[in-house]
Order: structure tokens, then sequence, then C-alpha cells
């Protein structure tokens, strides 16, 4: 019965900052897809922000354009014993996804600012609420608080 017509499937584009690095994902639906927040130590460093803000997503589900560029790849211990990979534009600078070691075969946590249209996966979740900014507020619609990643 289904039909392209009615079908719920989502085409997401994004990119690096200045282009580089683009990339698109292709979702059955939105529901495959889990945005949020961490308010930990490395991901405020990582993203040099208050917090990271990824969206989770099938690792076939995401794939670099044919004529993107290559990414750099950063690995490093996420402070809990974990290496977490990193996947930027050596060119801008800007993050494209992370992924843990576990994750890495599995899924991508794309950093939601270089899809083209953010507010398509607005945030499910957060994690590491204990560090959250003490001049941020909790996100509204009572997102799940989850103590670690
Ligand atoms: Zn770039
Ligand atoms: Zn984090």
């Amino acid at each position: 019965m289904a039909s392209p017509e009615n079908s719920t499937k989502i085409d997401l584009s994004g990119s690096c900052l200045c282009n580089n690095l683009k990339y698109h994902i292709l979702l059955d639906s939105k529901d495959d897809a889990r945005t949020t927040l961490c308010h930990c130590g490395h991901c405020k460093k990582a993203f040099g922000g208050a917090f990271g803000l990824t969206s989770k997503v099938p690792l076939d589900a995401f794939r670099y354009k044919r004529d993107s560029g290559k990414p750099t790849v950063h690995a490093g211990d996420n402070g809990f014993g974990n290496t977490v990979y990193r996947e930027f534009c050596h060119k801008c600078g800007c993050c494209i996804c992370e992924y843990g070691e576990q994750a890495r075969l599995h899924f991508r946590y794309v950093a939601l600012g270089s899809l083209d249209d953010p507010s398509t996966l607005p945030p499910k979740g957060e994690f590491y609420c204990s560090q959250r900014e003490s001049w941020m507020p909790e996100i509204p619609g009572k997102v799940a608080q989850f103590v670690k990643m």
C-alpha cells in the first residue's frame, strides 16, 4: 500500500561551514533520529559551546555526498574511559559528527547545527544534566534526562 507520495521518508542535508564536507541523512521517519543535548565537559570543548547538540541516526542512514571532501577524524578519551571519534573539516574546523567505540559501526551522532535545517529534529533528551551551565534553563517540554551516554 505504501506509495512514494505517502512515504514519511525524509532526506536531510548538511555541510560544514565552508562547504568542503557535505552529507545527507535518509531516514524512514523522524523517529529514527534522536536529538540530545550533552552538558559534559568534553562536548563543551569539542563544540566550543555550552553543550553538545547531536542527533543520533543509524550509520547506514548517514552518507557523505559524492562531491564532498574527506573528514579528518579525532579520536580521544571522553573522560570516562571510552574512545570518542569526531569527524570534522580540516579547513574550517566544523564538527560534522561523533561516535563512541561501541556506536562506531552502528550509529552517527550528527552535530545538529551542521544540518541545513536543524529545526527538523528537535531535542528528545539531555545527558549529564548535573553539568548544565547554571544560567541555562531546562529544555521546555520535559525531554528525557539521561545519566550517561
Ligand atoms: Zn569546512
Ligand atoms: Zn558530552
